[in-house]
């Protein structure tokens, strides 16, 4: 394919953003149909098979139960030869409390991106590949598409999620979910004590371990967790009890060097009252940090400009979480920007949010994400020195990639 001149490229951009005006109703339709219907992590039926119908509408080749994933999906539109763009969906809701965290909107942004490229894309080299991944509410579905090897072959991921704030890119922690399980022996708690081991006493014990340990760890260390059984009646030594905990830092490494800290912890805790300890780390509670790719982010930023609006490159000091999107940043360049549906103040996960995420504001928020992921593909895929920036970035910093 030719190189793509200055007058087509505008023109291609100009036909973008009149496909996301035109289907802007539809897309907020589709968007608060999901928010109505909030479907736990890897049980999104409704929410896939909209999002699926309505990319095999246009055109696209869809793939459903991607990953050996039920609710995991892909759908492609364009040229084999050339490099892939990926636009990563979400659409999980959480327990209680709906669509909460507006995974709505990010699904349906992803939808209005890959739309908005597909009409141009027959002019462009490469492919667009939405890339539709259950269960970021602690499931892990992207940690689960990513060691199945879903995202080979992407040249460059993006998503959006909303906040309170327009935002580039936070700092997200690398995390690890263990699971704690201590086995003792039950005994009459008052006429028998002396036969008993005590389960629950190695959770206490676990505990006042971890907050010796935590004046000799890094600041960005997070470590907090839950007795999730801490035995049955006062009057017996608990014989089992457990706790699970996430240990967070903002690396891999360290996050892995205090995880072995914590399991120390645990089993000095064990020896101490005799009781068996038996941890679990799911491989889908692996949630990488982020690595906010530089040149997409300044992509990302460009196009929001473009569009009018002002944002922060990074956040004014709160506290991050974990993110499955991290581990797509491991392998691919990546970014993962917020657009702003809420008044400042409200967060993520609170009743607050949830009405947000269906609110005006939030469907304007989803239609600019939309615009602006599908400028930053169609910068990827018509300017080849911008990709392959991108991925020299990527490439100095995950060498062994
Ligand atoms: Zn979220």
């Amino acid at each position: 394919m030719p190189p793509i001149s200055a007058e087509k490229y505008a023109e291609l951009e100009r036909r973008v953003l009149a496909a996301i005006d035109r289907d802007a109703a539809e897309l907020t339709e589709i968007s608060l149909t999901i928010h109505a219907n909030p479907e736990l992590q890897f049980v999104e039926r409704k929410a896939a098979a909209l999002l699926t119908s309505k990319l095999e509408a246009r055109g696209f080749e869809v793939q459903r139960g991607v990953a050996e994933l039920e609710t995991a999906f892909v759908g492609y539109a364009g040229d084999n030869d050339g490099p892939t763009i990926g636009i990563v969906a979400e659409y999980d809701a959480l327990r209680g409390l709906g669509h909460a965290c507006g995974h709505n909107l990010i699904g349906t942004a992803a939808l209005g991106a890959a739309w908005a490229i597909n009409e141009v894309i027959a002019e462009l080299p490469g492919r667009v590949r939405m890339i539709g991944t259950p269960a970021e509410e602690g499931g892990g579905g992207k940690v689960l598409m990513v060691n199945r090897g879903v995202f080979k072959g992407v040249d460059a991921a993006m998503m959006f999620h909303p906040l309170d704030t327009n935002l580039l890119s936070t700092p997200f922690l690398a995390s690890n979910r263990i699971k704690l399980e201590f086995f003792g022996r039950a005994s009459h708690a008052a006429a028998s004590p002396e036969l008993g081991i005590n389960a629950l006493d190695a959770v206490i014990q676990t505990y006042n371990a971890v907050n010796a340990l935590r004046q000799h760890l890094r600041s960005d260390v997070r470590i907090h967790g839950v007795i999730t059984n801490g035995g049955q009646a006062a009057n017996i030594v608990p014989e089992y009890a457990s706790a699970e905990f996430s240990v967070r830092a903002a690396d891999r490494p360290y996050s892995n060097e205090t995880l072995a800290k914590f399991v120390r912890c645990a089993e000095a805790a064990a020896m101490a009252t005799g009781a068996t300890l038996k941890y679990t780390v799911e491989e889908a509670s692996r949630y990488d940090d982020l690595d906010s790719n530089p040149i997409m982010q300044r992509l990302f930023g460009e196009k929001l400009t473009r569009l009018g609006i002002d944002y922060l490159d990074k956040p004014n000091g709160q506290g991050s979480g974990s993110t499955d999107m991290g581990n797509v940043s491991q392998v691919v360049p990546s970014i993962h920007p917020f657009l702003k549906i809420a008044e400042t103040g409200v967060a993520c996960h609170t009743n607050g949010f949830r009405e947000a995420a269906a609110s005006p504001e939030g469907q304007t928020a989803m239609l600019n994400a939309a615009r602006a992921m599908a400028l930053t593909t169609l910068d990827l895929l018509a300017k080849p020195d911008l990709l392959r920036e991108t991925k020299a970035a990527f490439a100095a910093r995950h060498p062994n990639v």
